[in-house]
């Protein structure tokens, strides 16, 4: 087989992706870091960030991430990935028919959109859902408003929409701490309404079901790992989480994963660059072997 054009392709260009591209780069290595959004990944959509040891926003550390990745020499492209074949060489394809190749990929796609598994789910994504609190707050100034999930960061998310309204209801399936300022409910949302865009959910409690007005639900529940792409015979954990040892090695030779797609990710921006940095050694090194 003819040498691939790239050494590796990097599927995700959030922190852990763009992290690992660049770290790769270094090496002299010629990286491919393909992405189906623009560079940055969850950190677009995020205001000031916490837990990150420096006082900083999701979008001005996306930014420093991207401008190290082209300064060190990373190709960053548009696409959806929606397979990768082989077992190195990898051939990687996208929705809009595009093909690559590299000795090694990659996979840091993070985790899919919130989703609460009702039918009609699609016909109010933007027209009531959303996924971000940072972006959409403005939009439900002084409004009733609801939050799905109390997990991860959902949390930060209700505080974030509590400077525009005092009306801010958590649902989440269980009990758990009370967040200040907050309404919470035990039970979850069967139902969405509204005419032209969401009016009021249906929300089951205890065994009984009432209708609640809101303008907008913001869903932190049914967040799945992106990595449908990848072939069924790669082995994840029961949540669909890729498997990697500790050097971000999936069980397929070549091909690894970092960041909050592999099994075991805390969901924090800290970890994604660490797991960024230590799938870029790995892959240095296997590629030297081999
Ligand atoms: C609401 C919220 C608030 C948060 N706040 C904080 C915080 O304050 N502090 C903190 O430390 N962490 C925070 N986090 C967590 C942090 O943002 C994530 O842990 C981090 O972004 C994970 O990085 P990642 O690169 O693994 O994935 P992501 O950042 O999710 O990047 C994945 C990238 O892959 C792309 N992609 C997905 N599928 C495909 C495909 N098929 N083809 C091509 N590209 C694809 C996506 O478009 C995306 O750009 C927050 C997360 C959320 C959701």
């Amino acid at each position: 087989m003819n040498t691939p054009p790239y050494d590796v392709i990097v599927i995700g260009a959030g922190p852990a992706g763009l992290t690992a591209a660049t770290g790769a780069a270094h090496a002299g290595l010629k990286v491919l870091c393909l992405d189906k959004l623009a560079p940055g990944g969850a950190l677009i959509n995020l205001g000031e960030l916490h837990d990150f040891g420096e006082a900083s926003t999701g979008p001005d550390v996306a930014s420093r991430l991207t401008d190290e990745a082209t300064a060190a020499g990373v190709e960053l492209g548009f696409g959806e990935v929606s397979a990768v074949t082989g077992t190195g060489p990898f051939a990687v394809e996208t929705t809009d028919g595009e093909a690559h190749s590299a000795r090694a990929v990659v996979t840091a796609t993070g985790l899919n959109k919130g989703k609460l598994g009702l039918p009609n789910e699609e016909e109010y994504e933007g027209r009531g859902l959303s996924h971000c609190a940072h972006c959409d707050a403005p939009l439900v100034a002084g409004e009733p408003v609801i939050v799905a999930g109390a997990g991860g960061w959902a949390k930060l998310e209700a505080e974030e929409l509590l400077r525009v309204t005092s009306q801010v209801t958590v649902i989440d399936a269980q009990p758990g701490e009370a967040f200040a300022g907050v309404k919470r409910l035990v039970g979850r949302i069967v139902g969405l309404e509204g005419g032209n865009g969401l009016e009021s959910v249906v929300v089951e409690t205890a065994g009984q079901r009432n209708s609640i007005p809101t303008s907008a639900v913001f869903v932190y529940v049914g967040q799945s790992p992106a990595a449908e792409f990848l072939p069924d015979s790669l082995a994840r954990d029961a949540t669909g989480h890729i498997v990697v040892d500790a050097e971000g090695r999936t069980a397929m030779p070549a091909a690894f994963a970092a960041g909050d797609v592999r099994s075991g990710a805390r969901y924090h921006l800290a970890d994604a660059i660490a797991d960024g940095q230590r799938a870029a050694q790995s892959v240095v090194s296997a590629l030297k072997k081999s």
